[in-house]
């Protein structure tokens, strides 16, 4: 059957068979979400908060990216915005078309991504449509969520946690064909079965937050956390920290939430974090002109005391330079700040006697391994993991969005329509959705 955009979604929306979505012809080109390489310098000069997602991300049709030997293609019927989106759209701190140039030399398939477009989005849940040479897991029709490992595991270095292969990328970041776009390009063993009970977009702004926030905290290549461990969680209500909050409760331990407002702070009493910091009403001053200001540091630390009687285990870090000095501080002697990102700068400081005297540590972690994210996912499908999606917006509106979040406008992830016409969709286990729609409810205050 001659295929359209129009044509799948309705054959998809209709509950069709695999067979008849695979019968059914892949377009030429599809809408997708991109940056263009030409514009890569566009914003040299100009502050960070000035540089405007909406002007450099760009919605329009380009080419249907050819299927390779252990591939999918996903009709995405819904993706969700991440912090790299707004990197990618602002071109910080590198242009990513740096790292497809990089992956474009390894090799043939590999060049298919050197692009002078690079469709960003590292989630997505939708449809399997077609599989390439050597796919035997999945067929046209299976629901499906994608996770952002983007690995061949063909090193040895990858084996025991595919995080340390040395070609680990992050998918629609360091790689092209993300998810924000109609059809995506995927290796199959980034897909995951997508949770029944949950609208597509709700399933979608799943993966990245939630496997990361999985590893930092739950796994042993994190830190591992256990019962009645006090976890001190920077941006609490953001998309990190609001998955964070829900493992540290769900793993029996005692989260402290950071945010920046009052509707922030009452929306993490009601989802049980009875531990609250508002850091703009209390006017932590971390740095001043001459440095970081240790009398904020133990003010800081006091506030924690005087909350839960104690300092904190383990320190969700990702704020970076603003916040990472408190952090090595205030942890527990013994305790462990586990870190992914440095939003507010990478060029971290720290006092090292309090690290060392005190026999801290620091972890660093990124996303998650398969097994990470198959387990995250799986919490997810089981329904003790929910989604925090705060709104959701249409393909064309992905500049917008990105912006919300690059000026921190945003309370937990923000979707996006692909294919699906419109929200609410993608439900198939109503039973599962009646048994937790309090909870599911319960997260989306994150919109109120
Ligand atoms: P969000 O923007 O959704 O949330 C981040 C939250 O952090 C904000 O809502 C804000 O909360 C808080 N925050 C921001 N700046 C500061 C600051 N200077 N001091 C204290 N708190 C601050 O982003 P995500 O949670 O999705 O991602 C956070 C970071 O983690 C990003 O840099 C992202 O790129 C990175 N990341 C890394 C991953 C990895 O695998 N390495 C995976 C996912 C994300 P409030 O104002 O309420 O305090």
């Amino acid at each position: 059957m001659a295929g359209s955009i129009d044509t799948i979604r309705s054959l998809i929306l209709e509950g069709a068979p695999g067979e008849e979505l695979a019968a059914c012809e892949l377009p030429e080109s599809v809408r997708a979400a991109f940056v263009r390489r030409e514009d890569q310098e566009m914003f040299d000069g100009i502050a960070f908060e000035e540089k405007d997602p909406r002007k450099s991300l760009h919605v329009d049709e380009v080419p249907l990216p050819p299927l390779g030997p252990n591939e999918c293609r996903v009709a995405v019927m819904a993706s969700a915005i991440n912090f790299n989106t707004v990197w990618t759209s602002i071109f910080e701190p590198v242009s990513t078309f740096a790292f497809l140039e990089r992956f474009g030399r390894e090799g043939e398939l590999s060049a298919r991504h050197n692009l002078d477009h690079h469709i960003v989005g590292s989630d997505a849940a939708g449809v399997v449509l077609d599989t390439g040479p050597g796919v035997t897991r999945w067929k046209p029709g299976d629901r499906v969520t994608v996770h952002c490992n983007y690995v061949d595991m063909e090193g040895h270095e990858g084996h025991d946690d595919s995080m340390l292969d040395t070609r680990q990328r992050i998918w629609g970041f360091e790689t092209n064909f993300g998810g924000m776009a109609d059809i995506a390009m995927v290796k199959a063993n980034q897909l995951m079965p997508k949770p029944r009970h949950l609208t597509w977009e709700e399933a979608a702004c799943l993966g990245l937050v939630s496997s990361t926030s999985y590893r930092m905290l739950v796994s042993r290549n994190g830190a591992g956390m256990k019962q009645g461990d006090v976890v001190l969680i920077w941006g609490a209500t953001g998309g990190l920290g609001g998955f964070a909050c829900q493992y540290v409760l769900n793993g029996g331990g005692i989260p402290i939430g950071v945010v920046s407002s009052q509707d922030k702070v009452d929306l993490l009493h009601e989802i049980g974090v009875e531990h609250v910091i508002d850091r703009k009403a209390e006017g932590y001053r971390f740095w001043n002109d001459d440095g970081q200001d240790m009398r904020e540091f133990r003010r800081f630390g006091k506030k924690i005391r005087d909350l839960v009687g104690e300092d904190p285990d383990i320190v969700f870090e990702h704020p970076g330079r603003q916040t990472f000095g408190a952090s090595v501080f205030v942890v527990k002697k013994g305790g462990l700040v586990v870190t992914c990102a440095s939003t507010s700068g990478y060029r971290h400081e720290y006092d090292n006697r309090y690290l060392w005297m005190n026999l801290k540590r620091i972890i660093g972690s990124h996303f998650a391994n398969y097994k990470e994210a198959w387990e995250a996912n799986r919490l997810a499908y089981l329904g003790r993991i929910h989604p925090i999606l705060s709104k959701t917006y249409e393909l064309p509106d992905a500049g917008e969005a990105a912006y919300q979040v690059h000026h921190n406008l945003h309370k937990g992830k923000l979707g996006i329509l692909c294919m699906a016409p419109e929200e609410g969709l993608g439900v198939e286990d109503d039973e599962l959705r009646a048994r937790h729609i309090d909870e599911i409810e319960l997260f989306k205050r994150f919109s109120d």
